[in-house]
């Protein structure tokens, strides 16, 4: 097969154009090339609006059609695929994995097709569950404090736009995405260059998955929280879990924790059993709305709803004065600003879109960097304490009923607070309260945002524009602390293995699942050889 990069169709060409866009780099007829296969397509921007793609191509005679056609675009495909570990005799002492996000479920799914059959804790709900209790507290109903937008199957990423770009490379990758077709993804993640699921489309493939673990022998015990650990000699030999208000100990020789960047209770329990942990840099702010059409037209103008399109994006940068950076984050397209908190009394703003990204506004995280020398204080959990105090104000300034504080752009820039809407309209759920965010938000990231908004303004026109509105508090980008691991994964307290987002080593769906996948293989390398 022969790799081709750099086809290019225009937006109304049929994907169907390629065979011919193939034969003619290739110099030789359409007859001659037996399959095309495509690999991965993207919008290129920079030179007129087009489709570019890699394909595939299977041809009659390869090394003849090598030797005649020399351009740097072709090469001989070489795919790189993951291979599943061998399997392994299944252990007396069952793997136990703690959390369902995509670190957890793919370490489990590893595990159980190599036969180790795994004990999944999940503190939250499955799917159905968690899909009812999110929508009534949405709609005025109580937050639950363990199922939620953070807790549950699925994890933080299961109310999101399932956005699966990272930008780390590992073999791991393609199978995750692999995986997530066969579970119901839409097809279209395999090829994109920016792939995204969607939080309908998400919630199929969940269920998909947890019956395909349960068949391979996995055992899920949803509702159940990790809440303490037994350690002998540095090493785990069980873990203490709670569930329907008791408190039972499961034998463990082997822990994933795959806990996600809201388990604060959880990092407080490990701490205090002797889990080293050390504070780590993160970054808060808040979400900026604005309406799809106007972003649309800024970044493909004319051909701004053409179909071949889709919602355009946009990832913005930049350095300030005062020498922090501020960047967007978490970009939904045709989306909604979202009610994430998962401790009570707090406010905490997310996004999230559907497959098809057909909501009236897009929605981004604008955020600041911060580190320890912002917490107050250099104790490992201070980003906690610091995350909760910023989500606090904004409770407190929404109205301490849960609807978070909004403001407008040009309203935030002029130091005045907003009395109502301009022409976005706030997507917040359970409801907005128009206020001054600057008496919510740290003097030094509320004066970083006002630097900002100009700037990236001049990226990307409208971004800064007067109506955009501002919803606070982004606090949750990802974990204030990390669980230092050696160099197979495992923490100082043997039989650990941290992982994913809360292990502070890995953020996104996609790079936290692989992170799940590294410690799940770590884990079957030692079932072998006790085995042997
Ligand atoms: C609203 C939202 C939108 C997002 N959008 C995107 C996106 O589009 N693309 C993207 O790549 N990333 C997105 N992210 C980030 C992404 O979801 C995370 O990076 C990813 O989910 C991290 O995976 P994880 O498995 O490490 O942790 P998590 O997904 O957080 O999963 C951790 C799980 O552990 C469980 N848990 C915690 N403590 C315990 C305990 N003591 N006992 C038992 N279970 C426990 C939790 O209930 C949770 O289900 C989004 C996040 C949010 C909140």
């Amino acid at each position: 097969m022969l790799r081709l990069d750099q086809l290019k169709l225009n937006l109304d060409q049929d994907e169907s154009a390629l065979w011919d866009k193939a034969a003619r780099l290739l110099r030789i007829p359409r007859s001659e090339i037996r399959s095309l296969q495509v690999l991965r397509r993207a919008v290129d921007a920079r030179d007129g609006l087009c489709l570019v793609y890699t394909a595939a191509v299977e041809v009659a005679d390869q090394a003849r059609v090598l030797r005649r056609c020399r351009d740097r675009r072709v090469s001989v495909y070489e795919p790189r695929v993951y291979s599943l570990p061998a399997p392994v005799p299944a252990p007396e002492i069952r793997p136990v994995v703690v959390g369902a996000g995509p670190a957890g479920l793919f370490a489990a799914l590893v595990l159980t097709r190599c036969g180790a059959r795994p004990i999944l804790l999940e503190r939250g709900q499955p799917t159905e569950q968690r899909i009812r209790d999110v929508n009534a507290f949405w709609s005025g109903g109580p937050l639950l404090t363990e199922s939620n937008v953070q807790f549950g199957e699925g994890g933080a990423g299961a109310f999101s736009d399932g956005k699966l770009n990272t930008g780390t490379r590992d073999v791991r990758h393609r199978w995750i995405l692999e995986q997530m077709a066969a579970c119901g993804a839409p097809a279209s993640i395999l090829v994109d260059a920016k792939p995204h699921v969607g939080t309908d489309k998400l919630h199929i493939t969940l269920q998909n998955l947890r019956r395909e673990l349960l068949e391979g022998g996995a055992e899920i015990r949803f509702g159940h929280r990790l809440a303490g650990l037994h350690l002998e000699n540095g090493a785990v030999t069980a873990v203490d879990a709670a569930a329907d208000g008791q408190v039972y100990t499961l034998p463990a020789r082997q822990v994933i924790l795959a806990l996600g960047h809201s388990a604060r209770d959880t990092f407080e329990m490990l701490y205090a059993a002797g889990v080293p942990m050390e504070p780590k840099p993160f970054a808060v702010g808040v979400r900026i709305e604005h309406r799809q059409a106007d972003m649309d037209a800024a970044q493909y103008k004319t051909c701004a709803g053409h179909p071949a399109l889709g919602a355009a994006s946009y990832k913005l940068a930049c350095h300030l004065a005062n020498g922090r950076s501020a960047f967007s984050f978490c970009v939904c397209p045709g989306g909604q600003v979202v009610a994430a908190a998962s401790e009570l009394n707090q406010v905490v703003t997310n996004g999230m879109s559907e497959y098809a990204r057909d909501g009236e506004n897009i929605n981004g995280a604008l955020l600041v960097n911060v580190g320890p020398e912002d917490f107050g204080s250099s104790h490992p959990l201070a980003g906690i304490a610091f995350q909760r105090q910023l989500e606090r104000d904004a409770f407190t300034l929404g109205g301490g009923n849960y609807c978070a504080p909004v403001q407008r752009v040009e309203d935030f820039l002029a130091g005045r607070p907003s009395t109502g809407p301009g022409k976005v309209l706030p997507s917040y759920r359970p409801g907005v309260v128009y206020t001054d965010l600057h008496r919510c938000l740290p003097p030094f990231v509320a004066d970083a945002i006002s630097q900002a908004l100009p700037l990236l303004g001049r990226r990307l026109a409208g971004y800064d524009q007067p109506d955009a509105l501002l919803t606070a508090v982004e606090s949750r980008s990802s974990s204030p602390v990390r669980i230092p691991r050696d160099e197979n994964g495992q923490c100082a307290v043997r039989g650990l293995w941290p992982c994913g987002e809360g292990a502070g080593y890995a953020g996104g769906i996609l790079s936290a699942a692989a992170d799940g996948i590294r410690a799940a293989e770590q884990i079957l390398n030692i079932i072998r050889r006790d085995f042997t």
